[in-house]
């Protein structure tokens, strides 16, 4: 049985859950992953650990905020240990990420006294996870950490939530993309349009306005939870500014008169939240 301490995979897969097709799809797309991975390791799992977007409410058991839809109002934890007959334990992604950062990332190694990790999202979507002495913290409605849905500006528009303004309509990749299009009238990846700052004034906007929301929307997280250390993963967290001009711009918004959290980049790569959903289980 390999140690907690050791994080070299054993068999490494994907396999798209081609959630188009349904939710029945994604249970079957779910156990074919399982089955090929124990045939090709010869090992048998007794349970398995899911990170997903959205949460599994402590109450109904069944699933909430998912952007992958098909998943919501579902029982996914009962069904699927219907289907495999081994128990499933499942947590939201950021929570996974911000947990196995914590354990055998960035925390651990640079920061190894930090007793609160702010484990951040900012992706396609935007979210996070809160881990208080190496345990996450879920909350009373298994919400603890969902930043990416509190009020950030009027001029993100309409959220998939239903609300106005979240963090995500402003801070996700997909909105920052959106914005420079308005601007333009183009359409360019983030990478690009980072990588075009200097001489496309919208570029420089577009990363600008980023920063400036950047340390707004972490002035509440930080004035709240006041973290030892914030880890910034997904594909915005590769725009390195955020880390010199996005702190700045925390310093203004910020209830005190310096800013010293650590605000750092992943060090596991994208595959945190499978060392986290594995953690889970343990
Ligand atoms: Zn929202």
């Amino acid at each position: 049985m390999p140690s907690l301490d050791d994080t070299d995979p054993i068999v490494r897969r994907r396999l798209p859950t081609e959630a188009d097709k349904g939710y029945e799809h994604i249970l079957l797309q779910i156990k074919k992953l399982i089955d090929e991975m124990a045939e090709e390791s010869g090992l048998k799992p007794t349970a398995i650990g899911i990170g997903t977007p959205g949460i599994l409410d402590p109450i109904l058991q069944t699933m909430k905020n998912c952007n992958t839809t098909a998943l919501i109002g579902k029982p996914l934890k009962r069904d699927l240990e219907a289907l495999l007959k081994i128990k499933v334990h499942i947590a939201n992604d950021a929570n996974c990420f911000a947990l196995a950062e914590t354990h055998w990332g960035v925390a651990k190694q640079k920061y190894p006294e930090a007793r609160m990790v702010f484990g951040v999202i900012m992706g396609t979507g935007v979210g996070g996870g809160i881990v208080i002495d190496g345990n996450i913290w879920n909350g009373h409605h298994g919400i603890g950490g969902e930043w990416g849905h509190n009020f950030l500006d009027e001029s993100g528009g309409m959220c998939y939530c239903g609300k106005i303004g979240c963090v995500e309509t402003v801070l996700s990749g997909p909105a920052l993309e959106k914005y420079y299009t308005k601007l333009t009238g183009k359409y360019l990846k983030l990478k690009e349009i980072d990588a075009n700052r200097a001489t496309d004034p919208a570029a420089a906007e577009t990363i600008d306005r980023l920063h400036h929301f950047f340390g707004k929307a972490m002035s509440v997280l930080t004035n709240i939870l006041d973290p030892d250390v914030i880890v910034i993963g997904g594909g915005v967290g590769n725009v390195d500014s955020i880390y010199t001009e996005g702190l700045e711009s925390l310093g203004k918004f910020i209830f005190n008169n310096s800013v010293d959290v650590k605000i750092v980049k992943p060090s596991l790569g994208d595959s945190a939240g499978v060392f986290g959903a594995a953690a889970i289980v343990r």
